[in-house]
């Protein structure tokens, strides 16, 4: 499961109209006239030959309570100082690098416990099957970078029924948000990172990662929680903000040039 965010666990909802974050707002608008401009003409849209997904709570709905598990790992205390200091999220791996060898083997067995939890409860996005059914259709490679372990990528495989190769594993170091994984996928597809879309629910883990590699960035926020002011001075913002994966499928078709 993504281990970054600090969300509480989010009530799934098929919103379509996205409230723009404060953030983004200046930077989506232009985007948006972009795509109002480009309508017309293909010739100056971007090129887009593949996508990268994160995987948990944007190819899967969010089940698991990340507070819950920080705190568990944490404790309380700590992890209510981290938050006050950490406003985008908790790197919780960055963490439990730092603990003793004891206790490092204690918190991964509460992640795993957690994302044993999220295995059982797993749903597919809505709008998921027929975004990859649409990539297909135009021969768009699709990648997925998550920081959950690779029996849980290759569960979602199971279930998903389509492939996303690479799919790289936090076993994969270092992991998002350092741009090298998301560099390797662009090395593995031989596309430059410009060429290739990053989404992901996570601002501080997907929109970093892609950033910091020079791809284009999505933001899936579904509730709006990244609306909120403490987010307006992160380092790293997306170009665009979805709120669905049907919304990002339109932005996708409307918006960029795709060819393999
Ligand atoms: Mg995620």
């Amino acid at each position: 499961m993504p281990l970054c965010t600090s969300s509480s666990l989010q009530p799934h909802n098929l919103m379509l109209n996205s409230h723009l974050q404060p953030l983004t707002r200046a930077l989506f608008r232009s985007k948006l006239t972009t795509m109002s401009n480009q309508s017309t003409s293909s010739s100056i849209k971007s090129r887009i030959r593949g996508v990268v997904f994160d995987m948990d709570g944007t190819l899967t709905v969010p089940v698991i309570d990340f507070p819950a598990m920080y705190k568990a790992i944490l404790g309380k205390d700590q992890y209510f100082s981290i938050i006050a200091s950490s406003p985008s999220g908790i790197d919780i791996l960055h963490y439990i690098e730092q603990m003793t060898p004891d206790n490092q083997q204690k918190a991964y067995q509460v992640i795993a416990d957690f994302e044993k939890l999220g295995m059982d409860q797993l749903q597919i996005m809505p709008g998921a099957q027929d975004l990859c059914s649409f990539l297909n259709s135009r021969n768009i490679r699709r990648g997925i970078i998550t920081r959950n372990v690779k029996s849980a990528v290759d569960f979602f495989h199971e279930r998903f029924g389509m492939s996303f190769s690479p799919a790289l594993s936090r076993e994969f170091r270092p992991y998002k948000p350092d741009p090298a994984p998301l560099l390797h996928i662009c090395s593995t597809w031989g596309v430059e990172p410009n060429e290739v879309i990053m989404i992901g629910d996570s601002l501080k883990d997907d929109v970093a990662c892609g950033k910091r590699a020079g791809a284009v960035t999505c933001l899936l926020d579904e509730t709006g929680r990244y609306d909120s002011p403490k987010y307006a001075d992160v380092e790293h913002k997306p170009d665009y903000k979805v709120s669905s994966l049907a919304q990002f499928h339109s932005l996708l078709e409307s918006n960029f040039d795709l060819t393999p």
